[in-house]
């Protein structure tokens, strides 16, 4: 059974005293011993972050560059995350490919450079709403798939998240039925181009207006292995979330 992985992405949120709050209120929370806990604050705070948080809670960079030092103003480096004790990056965050206008192939080499120098990744996906409208979803993730797997072959350390960006920040959660269909087709694309033990043990999680109200429902779903919170990290439901696959 693959382990159910929660992750909190705080996205461009919050302060030095309000991270330190919602990482608190974690420190304190009866959580699910079960799930893999992982929180992307910004990345000024993720120093904070990790010397705040509790042992077994990890915490992540949202971003990462795929170079390994050198005249790239704004960017870090893995080992650079990996100095301040993170050990896992986002990649791919739809608002990346949207706003900061990042390519497959510009996020497929954050993600070799991130496990190849030892960082986890939750590698994002999702297609928009005009492209699940014509029809053309499936195409549209296994695209941003394959433009990793040409660069990585070893996916034991990818987590992949499935986010619709009609879902993101919207409150319109993808059906039941809608998040499974596309967990599974990634499934079958992960046994058919990577490994058919790839296909078993990767955790596909999904996000996009995941609350307490649907996680239950969702988390459910067989090829649904967890979640990546946006909105609702920030705030104290988030351990409802967490303890959604009870
Ligand atoms: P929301 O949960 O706010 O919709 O954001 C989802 C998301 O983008 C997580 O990365």
């Amino acid at each position: 059974a693959r382990q159910f992985f929660v992750g909190g992405n705080f996205k461009m949120n919050g302060s030095l005293k309000t991270t330190k709050e919602i990482i608190e209120n974690l420190n304190k929370a009866q959580l699910d011993s079960s799930v893999e806990v992982v929180v992307a604050p910004p990345s000024i705070y993720l120093t904070a972050a990790r010397e705040t948080l509790r042992k077994g809670i990890e915490v992540a960079a949202q971003n990462v560059f795929d170079k390994p030092n050198g005249a790239y103003t704004g960017e870090i480096s893995v080992d650079q995350l990996k100095d301040a004790g993170i050990t896992w990056t986002l990649t791919g965050h739809s608002e990346r490919r949207v706003i900061l206008q990042e390519d497959d192939a510009f996020i497929a080499g954050k993600t070799k450079a991130a496990i190849d120098g030892g960082v986890s990744v939750i590698l994002c996906i999702g297609e928009s709403l005009d492209q699940r409208e014509a029809g053309t979803t499936i195409e549209v993730v296994t695209k941003q798939l394959q433009a990793v797997a040409e660069k990585v072959q070893d996916w034991s350390k990818i987590v992949i998240a499935y986010e619709p960006v009609w879902a993101i920040g919207t409150g319109k959660v993808a059906t039941t039925e809608q998040a499974q269909e596309v967990h599974a087709a990634i499934r079958k694309w992960l046994a058919s181009t990577v490994s058919k033990d790839a296909a078993e043990k990767t955790r596909i999680i999904y996000g996009g207006s995941v609350s307490e109200k649907n996680s239950k429902e969702l988390a459910k779903q067989a090829d649904i292995d967890g979640f990546l919170v946006g909105g609702a990290s920030l705030k104290p439901a988030f351990v409802d979330i967490i303890n959604s696959n009870q």
